[in-house]
């Protein structure tokens, strides 16, 4: 098997990467290959990708590295953290992908590690894979997935759990933490050449002014998709930041289910500093966090300056999805109003998010009856009648007759969202070594916006006896 196989982080001063050995898991069991196997042009087999990406096989002059970053968690400034489990094995340069690094999470301890044991555990390694393709098939930058391993390792969390290996897939790891690692351990030279890297490998042509205002747009519009899909990333820690804008280290996540503003997805934060309203702010927050490492070259002023279009960004891309998740074509200046209106309304009345905007796509104007669904589920309920009769008012300005918008809601409303407790049916199988209802799940986020009429229990309000499922840090 020959890949072109490279390691351009290795060019950066020694300061940022350590090489490492992984450590195999015990009896590994290749659970789940997904179709980038092809789009990346590995021709291994499944038996020889298994020994590879569990560190027992090694491709020709390859070596893994881990790399060191910083952060700031929940808050506060956190100093090294580093890849303490993830193995970075190179990049392929492929045809249809660009470049596209490999990493492998769970191959035992780096030297970042701390007091961590460099493993992954099912349960976490499953919800990273679910929600990393489900992600990308609602269109949200984030990072992938390759393959996923599981193994006999006995590994020490609240309770014992066996271990696994997610391969994930990116055009590149670097956080925001990368930067803030050299910055505030005054390593100017290590800083720069981390600039310069960036800049020349992943913003070709820009001005470092240029790339910084191409982050802080990206990631406003990351944030802004995350809150149209009512996606909860649960540890917005600045290392947990992409610099690319992926969606990155899905830990605790979750889907809004019962609309609510104050949703706390992770049961470790108590304070409700990730709470889902809080996310576009926090973005903010984090870019600031990344524009201080940039004081060396750019006066307070500018960072400032470049930092103030945040809120603009975000709100223009938000009115966007808002738009779209109406069916409204036109541009109206009460559009916003009209959707903050239906939140409050959904907040108010806990009405499940996907499905709300699901049956809302199937809505005919002045028709309260094309809602049955909804009024069948929670009752007449005046406040959203009430508010039917003003969105009447503004699709009457609209040319689209109700099948036409009915056909494009149903492209970017959803039927399906990872719910946590769909997540906990597919690890309970895997754990049992079933890959089963995993993939048949992947099926379904593949393509969410499809009927899949055999799972269409599934696609209404949760369960009341599968809500609040709780999820910490652990992982
Ligand atoms: P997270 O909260 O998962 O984003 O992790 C924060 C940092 O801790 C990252 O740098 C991880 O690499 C590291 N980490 C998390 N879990 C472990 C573990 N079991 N062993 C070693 N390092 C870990
Ligand atoms: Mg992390």
């Amino acid at each position: 098997m020959t890949i072109n196989f490279e390691n351009s982080f290795k060019t950066l001063p020694k300061f940022l990467w350590e090489e490492v050995k992984p450590t195999p898991i015990l009896n590994p069991k290749l659970i789940h290959i997904t179709k980038l196997k092809n789009d990346l042009g590995i021709n291994l087999s499944d038996e020889d990708l298994k020994l590879w990406l569990n560190g027992e096989k090694f491709l020709e002059g390859e070596q893994r590295i881990a790399t060191r970053y910083a952060g700031h968690q929940f808050g506060v400034w956190a100093g090294q953290l580093g890849d303490g489990r993830a193995i970075s094995m190179g990049e392929i340069n492929t045809p249809n992908l660009g470049r596209q690094e490999i990493q492998t999470k769970g191959s035992g301890k780096t030297p970042f590690s701390r007091m961590g044991d460099g493993k992954a555990v099912i349960r976490s390694s499953v919800r990273e894979y679910l929600a990393s393709e489900a992600m990308a098939a609602l269109s949200i930058p984030t990072t992938r997935v390759l393959a996923l391993l599981t193994g006999d390792d006995k590994v020490y969390r609240e309770t014992i759990e066996k271990s696994a290996i997610v391969a994930r897939v990116f055009p590149s790891n670097l956080r925001f933490g990368h930067f803030e690692m050299c910055f505030h351990f005054k390593k100017t030279t290590e800083l720069d050449a981390l600039i310069h890297y960036a800049q020349s490998t992943f913003f070709p042509g820009m001005s470092m002014e240029e790339m910084l205002a191409d982050i802080i747009s990206k990631t406003a519009k990351l944030m802004a998709q995350w809150q149209g899909v009512g996606f909860c990333h649960g540890v917005m820690n600045s290392d947990n930041m992409s610099l690319l804008s992926l969606t990155l280290d899905y830990g605790p996540y979750g889907f809004l289910e019962d609309t609510d503003f104050n949703y706390i997805c992770n049961h470790t934060d108590q304070q409700g500093r990730y709470a889902y309203g809080q996310q576009p702010s926090i973005g903010m927050w984090n870019l600031e966090r990344l524009l201080i490492c940039f004081m060396n070259h750019f006066p307070k002023e500018k960072l400032q300056e470049l930092l103030n279009v945040y809120p603009q960004e975000f709100e223009k891309e938000y009115l966007k999805i808002a738009r779209l998740k109406l069916g409204l074509e036109l541009k109206q200046e009460q559009d916003y109003q009209l959707w903050a209106n239906l939140l409050k309304v959904m907040d108010q009345l806990k009405l499940d998010y996907t499905y709300l905007f699901r049956q809302l796509s199937s809505y005919q104007k002045s028709n309260k009856e094309s809602l049955q669904g909804i009024w069948d589920y929670y009752g007449n309920r005046q406040e959203l009648i009430d508010w039917l009769k003003i969105y009447d008012e503004r699709l009457n300005l609209e040319s689209i007759s109700d099948e036409e918008r009915s056909l494009l809601m149903k492209t970017v409303n959803p039927k399906y969202v990872l719910k946590n407790y769909i997540a906990q049916e597919v690890i309970a199988e895997v754990e049992e070594g079933k890959d089963l209802k995993l993939n048949s799940w992947l099926n379904i986020l593949y393509s969410p916006f499809e009927e899949h009429p055999d799972f269409h229990s599934y696609s209404g309000p949760t369960p009341s006896e599968h809500k609040h499922y709780e999820v910490s840090c652990s992982s």
